[in-house]
């Protein structure tokens, strides 16, 4: 540098000096004005601190700088960029099966606990288009540890078969997973404790066709106030599937002339099936 830009830098430090200006930056070679903002959003830029500009210029005397004359303007750790969404947190793959029943371990959530042989989760196809939930375990179910096993079961397995399906292509569970004394309909609070797995077991199954048979599961998953006799035999919405209300098979079984109502649900249900798999051009629906 030659002696005439010196004295002119000099002058200029100088005068910056006098008006308290005491830091000096030279920019990084090739470093351009638009990069100042990189400090807010990319943290420090390529600015490089010296205290003159080039060692030949006589450096200043080293002053204390007075802290409380100083504005500190904090610089956050991490950058943000207010017109930017954050990005989207990660996807949250769909429960198993397995996960819940895990979370379910040896559950002691409600009052059943104490009664029961074994936890009936459920049984069937893990990704079934069909699911029938039920009320709850009874003596048969308890001791097997799989639901409508009993009498009861029977009769479901020959409705299912009426609608073209077998067993093992369907979903069935129940309301609460262990068997309430006596066979008694279970209490709120028991339903309260327990539905919470039904209705991840629903979220991870994702059937087209959720089947309630009788009033406690019409009640749980659709809570519906009125009488199963108005209302079996019809489609609800159920989260982004539909629903069906049926008659109990141990309701039939002790009403056998009942039989009849529910071999006619049935037949709209395979009706429903057919017509959805027509639709989508399927065998199944
Ligand atoms: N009744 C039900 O509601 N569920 C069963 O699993 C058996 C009988």
């Amino acid at each position: 540098m030659d002696d005439r830009l010196k004295s002119e830098l000099a002058a200029w430090l100088d005068f910056y000096r006098d008006l308290g200006i005491e830091e000096f930056y030279r920019r990084a070679p090739g470093a351009r004005v638009e990069n100042r903002k990189s400090n807010i959003e990319n943290g420090p830029g390529p600015e490089t601190a010296v205290t003159a500009i080039e060692s030949s210029i006589p450096a200043p005397e080293p002053r204390i700088p007075n802290p409380e004359s100083r504005v500190l303007i904090p610089v956050p750790a991490v950058a943000l960029n207010l017109f930017e969404a954050p990005p989207p947190p990660p996807r949250r793959e769909r429960e198993t099966l397995e996960e819940i029943r895990g979370d379910l371990g040896d559950c002691q959530r409600c009052k059943l606990a104490g009664g029961r042989k074994t936890i009936v989760f459920g049984q069937g196809d893990p990704h079934a288009a069909l699911v029938f939930v039920g009320e709850g375990p009874g003596a048969d179910e308890d001791e097997q540890g799989l639901p409508f096993v009993g009498r009861a079961g029977k009769l479901l397995n020959r409705m299912i078969q009426s609608v073209g399906m077998k067993r093992e292509e369907v979903y069935i569970c129940n309301i609460v997973k262990c068997r309430p004394p006596g066979n008694r309909t279970p209490e709120k609070d028991e339903v309260d404790a327990c539905s919470p797995f039904l209705f991840r077991q629903l979220q991870a199954i994702q059937p087209r066709l959720i089947c309630c048979l009788g009033a406690p599961a019409m009640r749980t998953l659709l809570g519906i106030k009125e009488g199963i006799t108005r209302v079996r035999g019809q489609f609800f919405d159920f989260a982004s599937t539909k629903a069906f209300v049926a008659y109990h098979p141990a309701y039939v079984l002790r009403n056998p002339r009942e039989e009849k109502v529910l071999r006619a649900d049935f037949e709209t249900i395979r009706e429903y099936i057919q017509n959805r798999a027509e639709k989508a051009g399927k065998l199944s629906f």
